[in-house]
């Protein structure tokens, strides 16, 4: 086995320039496709050429620098788009880690490791956008049809010209596995002092879009008892939910009524209709499937009890996913060698491209602690100590693989 020797200065210099791309403060505002994102890629590709590794562009925009040769190689990355207001190391953090691993396995003739930044993890079009396509869950036709929040189509986006080599095929067949090191982005390895996490599952996510839909009225004039008013529907659902799974979760278990749109949304008028969404997650597809049941079923009996109109619209599911066991074990003995004693199995309560990769090649993940437990916000931090810590595991696990 050839050693990977990263360079810890060169990691965390390509971090820090990568943040400066939509920088906002001390996080970043880079959605996929904006400004700021499309120039952060086309310097992530200067990167990649600088290392010696060939640019490939997909059809639905995931960046990869691949090595040179033919031969199925191991594959290293996560994404580096950002939530509308989004940490620097979220995604940032296992691409550039790829970038550096790939890089330093050429520079010491260790094994041939590709990188990718996936398109869109963050879901300005949906979840996990690139790598759903990529990975066969999503045809390209299907995404390219998506709309933002501002009625921009995905194939709209990936018209405008972005500085970056015409798109190609990229056979899955091309890799062997796939890495993702990514901040855990929860609070359990900063609060137990540790200092790696091997990640061995990723929950399921499920969602639905509903609509209760009454009738609009003057908020003065119309009596209690003669309306129908769908935001006393969506109280009514949200507490009704809550009692209902309390038999059915386990206290890993999460849900969210993330989004709420109440139309026309005025105070003297009785609202016509109300959006919502529902989301729940855990690592148990059976449990998930019974939410379901009741996510919809307790929809149906209020809105009959309080006669109005239901629409589920918008189902989304993505199967809980386990990590493969001997890509864990890698993990785990490398994790073990550089930090005894200060690491631990744990599963993944976000999700991650990895999840998609999954359905076409062996998976696994590794976390470093985010201070404090934030993410998906500009507090978003992580020991400098810590990021590099977590590339040299990556880096011995793939140097053994
Ligand atoms: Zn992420």
């Amino acid at each position: 086995m050839t050693a990977i020797r990263i360079v810890p200065e060169r990691l965390l210099a390509d971090l820090d320039k990568l943040r400066t791309f939509g920088q906002c403060g001390s996080g970043v505002i880079r959605p996929a496709y904006s400004e700021a994102e499309l120039a952060s890629r086309r310097w992530l590709a200067e990167r990649m050429t600088e290392a010696g590794l060939e640019v490939a562009v997909d059809p639905v925009g995931n960046l990869f620098g691949l090595p040179p040769g033919d031969a199925r190689c191991l594959l290293i990355g996560s994404h580096s788009d950002s939530q509308p207001e989004g940490g620097w190391l979220d995604g940032a953090y296992g691409v550039i880690a790829g970038l550096e691993v790939a890089r330093a396995s050429l520079e010491s003739g260790g094994p041939r490791i590709a990188v990718v930044s996936f398109q869109d993890e963050e879901g300005r079009f949906t979840t996990l956008t690139g790598s759903s396509v990529w990975a066969g869950q999503m045809p390209l036709a299907e995404a390219e049809r998506l709309t933002d929040d501002g009625g921009v189509t995905l194939a709209e986006a990936r018209r405008q010209p972005d500085g970056l080599p015409a798109a190609t095929e990229m056979p899955t067949e091309r890799f062997s596995a796939f890495l993702e090191i990514h901040i855990e982005q929860g609070p359990v390895l900063d609060s137990a002092g540790e200092r790696i996490g091997v990640v061995e599952n990723i929950v399921g996510i499920r969602s639905e879009r509903l609509r209760f839909t009454g009738e609009q009225n003057h908020a003065g004039t119309t009596p209690m008892h003669l309306r129908r008013d769908p935001v006393q529907g969506l109280v009514r659902y949200v507490t009704g939910l809550n009692s209902r799974f309390e038999n059915l979760v386990t206290p890993a278990t999460v849900w969210t009524v993330g989004h709420v749109a109440v139309h026309p949304n005025a105070s003297s008028i009785v609202p016509g209709h109300v959006d919502f969404t529902v989301q729940w997650r855990d690592a148990d597809a059976a449990r998930l499937d019974r939410m379901t049941e009741v996510v919809r079923g307790t929809a149906l009996e209020i809105a009959e009890a309080m006669d109005l109109g239901l629409d589920l619209s918008g189902y989304a599911a993505i199967a809980p996913t386990d990590c493969a066991p001997v890509l864990i074990e890698t993990l785990a003995k490398a994790a073990e060698e550089l930090a005894p004693g200060k690491w631990r199995r744990m599963p993944s309560g976000a999700l991650h491209d990895a999840a998609n990769v999954s359905y076409r090649m062996p998976m696994a993940m590794l976390f470093v602690p985010s201070k404090r437990g934030i993410s998906h916000s500009f507090e978003e931090d992580t020991d400098r100590t810590d990021l590099v810590l977590g590339v040299e595991v990556l880096a011995q696990a793939a140097a053994s693989m």
